[in-house]
C-alpha cells in the first residue's frame, strides 16, 4: 500500500468550502497549545455553570468542527452528503455525565429515537450510547468490583437491563447494530459482564452488539483471548470496537492517588504495540469477530489494510470495519472508503451544552506537541496551497 494515500487532500476536504477550512485550520491552531485546552475547559464548564451566554460561541468554534447538529434531523443532511463518497454514518445521541433516572430515560428514549432514524436510511448502520448515560457510574463500578448489591442497587439494575435491553430489541427490529462506547477501566468490568450478557440474547449468527476494548489497558489482549474461546464455543458473536483509549490522565491519576498499579502501557510505543497486535489478531481469526477498528492513526490503517491484503480479506468484508470521529482524520476516512473498504464516520449531536465533556476531550487528544493538530494543520495549509488560496 502506497504510503502516499493519506496525502491526497482535495478528496479529504472535499466537503469542505474556503471558509470552513479557515475555521478549522483556526481551531486546529488554538488548541495544538494544551495550556490554552487546559483554561478553556475550564472557563467553559464555570461558563456555562454561571449561565453566561457562551453557547453560540462554544457552537461556532468547536461544536461545529466535532458534531453534526442539534438534532437528529440536522445530522441526516452530513449522512447525506458523505454518503456520497461511499462513506456509512454512525449517529450517536451525545450526552454524558448523567446521574438521575430522569436523565437516563431521557437517553434511552433518545437512543431509541436515533435507532429508529438510522434504520430509515441504508447509510446509517450503526447507532452507538455511552452505558453512563443509561446508568449510573456507582453502579457499573460496584458490579465491577463484585460486591454485594443492596435492595436499592437491585432495583437500579433491573431498570438499566431494561434500557439496554430495550435499546438491543429495537436494534435487532429495526435491523441496525450498536455500538457500546467504552467508560474508565474501574467501571469497565461492570460495563462487559452486561453486554456479554446481552451478547449471548443478540448476537446469535451475527453481531448486533459491539463492545469496545480499549488497547492502551496493559491486559486487554487477554479479553480478546476470552471472547475468541467464547466465539469458539458458540456462545455468541463478538461484535468488537477496538480504540486506543480516551481517558488516559484520568486513569493515571487515579492509580497513582489510590497507589495501585498503573492499567495504562508505559508509554505510546507500548500502546501502539498493543494496539497493532490486537490488529493483528482480530484479522487472524475475522471469521470469529465483527470488528471496527476506531482509529486516526495512519500507520495503523496502513497496517490492518495490509493485515487484511495479506490474509485475503476483501477490502469490502462485512465483518471489518473502519472508523473515524466527524471533524477528525478525514485523510483517512475519504481514502480508504474511496478504495472500497468499509468506512464510517462516527456523527455526535445534541445540545450544545450536553456534549461539552466530548468536545473537551476532543479538543485535549487534539493538543501537546505529538498531538493529532499538526497532522490535521499540515493537511489543511497543503489544500490550501492546492487551491490556491490564502489561509
Ligand atoms: C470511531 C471511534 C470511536 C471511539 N470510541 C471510544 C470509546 O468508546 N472509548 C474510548 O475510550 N475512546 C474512544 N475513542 C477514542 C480513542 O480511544 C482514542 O483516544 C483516539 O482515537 C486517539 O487514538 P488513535 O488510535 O486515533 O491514535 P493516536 O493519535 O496515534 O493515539 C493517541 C492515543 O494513544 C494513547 N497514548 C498517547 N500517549 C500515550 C502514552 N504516553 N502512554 C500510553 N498511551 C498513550 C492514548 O490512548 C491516546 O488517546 C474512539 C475513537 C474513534 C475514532
Amino acid at each position: 500500500m502506497s504510503k502516499k494515500l493519506f496525502e491526497n487532500t482535495k478528496l479529504a476536504f472535499e466537503l469542505k468550502s474556503n471558509n470552513s477550512l479557515r475555521k478549522s485550520l483556526f481551531l486546529f491552531s488554538i488548541i495544538k497549545y494544551p495550556l490554552i485546552v487546559k483554561l478553556g475547559s475550564i472557563l467553559m464548564r464555570l461558563f456555562l455553570k454561571l449561565k453566561l451566554p457562551v453557547t453560540p460561541i462554544i457552537k461556532n468554534l468547536l461544536f461545529d468542527q466535532f458534531c453534526v447538529g442539534l438534532n437528529e434531523k440536522e445530522s441526516m443532511m452530513t449522512v447525506k452528503k458523505l454518503s456520497k463518497f461511499n462513506l456509512k454514518s454512525i449517529l450517536h445521541y451525545h450526552v454524558e455525565g448523567y446521574e438521575s433516572e430522569k436523565s437516563f430515560d431521557e437517553c434511552h428514549e433518545n437512543t431509541i429515537k436515533t435507532i429508529k432514524s438510522a434504520s430509515k436510511n441504508d447509510n446509517v448502520p450503526f447507532t452507538v450510547f455511552k452505558p453512563t448515560g443509561l446508568g449510573s457510574l456507582e453502579l457499573f463500578h460496584k458490579i465491577a468490583q463484585g460486591l454485594i448489591l443492596n435492595e436499592n442497587d437491585k432495583s437500579q439494575l433491573e431498570r438499566v437491563e431494561k434500557r439496554f435491553d430495550s435499546c438491543f430489541q429495537a436494534c435487532e427490529k429495526y435491523g441496525v447494530k450498536i455500538l457500546v462506547d467504552s467508560e474508565e477501566s474501574w467501571i469497565q468490568p461492570g460495563v462487559d459482564i452486561l453486554v456479554e450478557k446481552f451478547m449471548i440474547k443478540y448476537n446469535k449468527e451475527d453481531a448486533l452488539i459491539y463492545n469496545t476494548v480499549q488497547m492502551y489497558l496493559k491486559y486487554k489482549i487477554k479479553y480478546l483471548q476470552h471472547l475468541l474461546s467464547c466465539s469458539k464455543k458458540k456462545l455468541f458473536v463478538p461484535g468488537i470496537k477496538i480504540v486506543r483509549g480516551a481517558y488516559m490522565e484520568k486513569e493515571r491519576l487515579r492509580a497513582k492517588r489510590l497507589g495501585y498499579d498503573d492499567p495504562i502501557c508505559k508509554n505510546k510505543f507500548e500502546t501502539d504495540k498493543n494496539f497493532n497486535n490486537a490488529l493483528q489478531f482480530l484479522v487472524k481469526n475475522l471469521k470469529y469477530f465483527n470488528v471496527i477498528v476506531g482509529s486516526h492513526n495512519e500507520e495503523s490503517s496502513y497496517l490492518l489494510m495490509d493485515l487484511m491484503k495479506r490474509n485475503k480479506i476483501k477490502s469490502n468484508n462485512k465483518n471489518i470495519w473502519f472508523a473515524q470521529l466527524y471533524g477528525m482524520s478525514d485523510q483517512i476516512s475519504f481514502n480508504i472508503a474511496n478504495l472500497g473498504y468499509n468506512v464510517c464516520k462516527l456523527l455526535p449531536y445534541g445540545p450544545v451544552e450536553e456534549v461539552i465533556p466530548y468536545l473537551i476531550r476532543r479538543a485535549e487528544e487534539n493538543s501537546s506537541v505529538r498531538g493529532q493538530s499538526s497532522r490535521e494543520l499540515d493537511l489543511i495549509k497543503k489544500e490550501f496551497k492546492r487551491r490556491r488560496i490564502n489561509s
